[in-house]
């Protein structure tokens, strides 16, 4: 995810944040123990289960492993108006199982079956605990069907899921939301395929992550169908219905490219579509080959407010391409910021969301490094100017890898400049205490190793080590989970804390 302005200055948003102790490997420990204590609760009463994740303690749920999901949403054209689902999860149990928790949060459940028989069901908290006739035992694949409503209208007080167009919906699920739109495990520590199903009116066009698997029409709609062929974290997962135009293209080496914009847009947003097979060549020219089998921008005719990298589809606010105030430098660097989550974060997937940074920090960095290389804007001054912040977004945020859980209801929720910039301050601080060619080598190697997976801070400290040859255990440690920012290598001359705090201060963001 990427905030971006509303206004038309046409600058990238700088940040604010707040403080946490640093605790290395805590994350990972907790996740361990929460998975056992859910297994004795499995036999409890109906409670709301978690995998325990330091900042989302009751998202994912334990005893179980999705292989594929099989959404199925029937629209009327009415946006305001609840879509019939039929969710279907393909799942293999990692315990015996006397109940199932999803998590599921906004929208009405008519019916659960398991392996084709009827199972009780129940609301609690934030999931949907299901009671099969008899417990599902440990190591066996098992179907469960949920037929059920999906509310596009938010939730008081709470963001994301279904985003309302002036067309259609999107999808904004990023961090803690797919579960208001369907019932699944909703942490990307859990990946799996997705068979999306979209029935909408005619006048109406649905694209979903992944490629197109047909389309049906019948008495005045049409059903489209979407596969994903690689495994996509729930967050990720991204419907579009709208009035919309589909441009099509080849990327690099017959790559399929597939924009959705408002066709009202469609002569603004092609010279803009134009771009992206170049910002793939630049991506893989620095790590290698793209990971899925699409890509393409969706443009969603709302004021979001943000970018998100929705798997095969990054989603974006149509303005920031039809708004002529925006430098072009800047356009392409929020496109590629999206493109480079493709790699990292969708593909490698964060293991805990304290492994944000990774998503933004590496998505941070290659958004400037681009800036740098396309434009003349200077990587060193960049990272020179949020070294001199740095201490304030740790204070604010806690440090990269250790973020603070944010307040209720606060707007950016972890989404704070010390995983942005300052996830990019690490990996340029790693640059320079490794050199070059090493940090190439590491980055590339991250993406190939971990491809389709999930992977945590401790993994990279690891790589990294093993890439350069020598233990940078202590180095990153102070760099991702130091209350204050360390000296940086090669720059003595920098300081921290002389940053001005009225240029620090994050934009408003939806
Ligand atoms: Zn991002």
């Amino acid at each position: 995810m990427l905030h971006t302005p509303h206004t038309s200055t046409g600058r990238p948003p700088a940040g604010r944040g707040r403080a946490l102790g640093p605790r290395r490997y805590r994350a990972a420990a907790l996740l361990a123990s929460a998975v056992s204590l859910g297994l004795v609760a499995a036999s409890a009463p109906a409670v709301p289960l978690g995998i325990g994740d330091r900042l989302f303690p009751h998202l994912g749920n334990p005893g179980y492993d999705v292989a594929s999901y099989d959404l199925a949403f029937t629209y009327s054209g009415n946006n305001s108006e609840p879509l019939r689902a039929v969710t279907t999860i393909d799942a293999r149990t990692t315990a015996r199982l006397e109940r199932i928790n999803l998590d599921f949060a906004h929208g009405e459940v008519g019916s659960v079956e398991v392996d084709g028989r009827p199972a009780a069901f129940a609301g609690a908290g934030e999931d949907l605990v299901i009671t099969p006739g008899k417990p599902l035992p440990k190591g066996e694949r098992t179907r469960i069907t949920v037929r059920h409503t999906s509310d596009p209208v938010s939730p008081k007080g709470r963001e994301g899921g279904w985003v309302r167009t002036a067309d259609g919906l999107v999808m904004a699920n990023q961090a803690d939301a797919a579960h208001l739109v369907f019932p699944c495990n909703d942490h990307p520590f859990d990946k799996a395929r997705f068979t999306i199903r979209v029935t909408a009116p005619d006048g109406h066009i649905a694209v979903a992550n992944g490629l197109a698997a047909g389309v049906e029409r019948a008495n005045g709609s049409a059903t489209w169908t979407y596969r994903t062929r690689h495994p996509m974290a729930t967050e990720l997962a991204q419907v579009s219905i709208g009035r919309s135009a589909v441009l099509r293209r080849t990327g690099p080496h017959g790559l399929p490219l597939r924009d959705v914009v408002p066709a009202k847009h469609r002569a603004a947003a092609e010279p803009w579509a134009a771009r992206t097979a170049g910002h793939i060549s630049w991506m893989e020219s620095k790590v290698g080959r793209y990971p899925f089998e699409s890509y393409g921008l969706l443009m969603a005719d709302a004021p979001l407010g943000f970018a998100l990298e929705t798997q095969t589809l990054s989603l974006f606010g149509a303005g920031l391409f039809t708004e002529p105030a925006y430098e072009q430098w800047y356009v392409e660097s929020i496109m590629v910021h999206e493109l480079a989550h493709q790699w990292f974060g969708d593909s490698v997937s964060p293991r805990t969301w304290s492994d944000l940074w990774l998503n933004e920090g590496h998505a941070t960095w290659y958004e400037a490094l681009y800036a740098e290389e396309k434009a003349g804007r200077s990587l060193r001054t960049r990272m020179r100017d949020a070294y001199a912040a740095s201490d304030t977004w740790r204070a604010a945020g806690g440090p990269p890898a250790a973020p603070k859980v944010p307040a209720p209801g606060q707007k950016t929720g972890i989404f704070r400049q010390n995983v942005y910039e300052g996830g990019a301050l690490v990996l340029y601080a790693l640059r320079q205490e490794i050199g070059h060619p090493a940090f190439e080598r590491l980055e590339r190697a991250w993406v190939t190793r971990h491809r389709d997976g999930t992977a945590s801070t401790a993994d990279f400290v690891r790589l990294a080590s093993e890439i350069a040859g020598r233990d940078l255990d202590g180095f990153l440690r102070a760099w991702l989970y130091g209350e204050k920012t360390p000296p940086m290598p090669g720059h003595p001359d920098w300081k921290p804390g002389t940053a001005d705090p009225a240029a620090t201060a994050v934009p408003a963001a939806e």
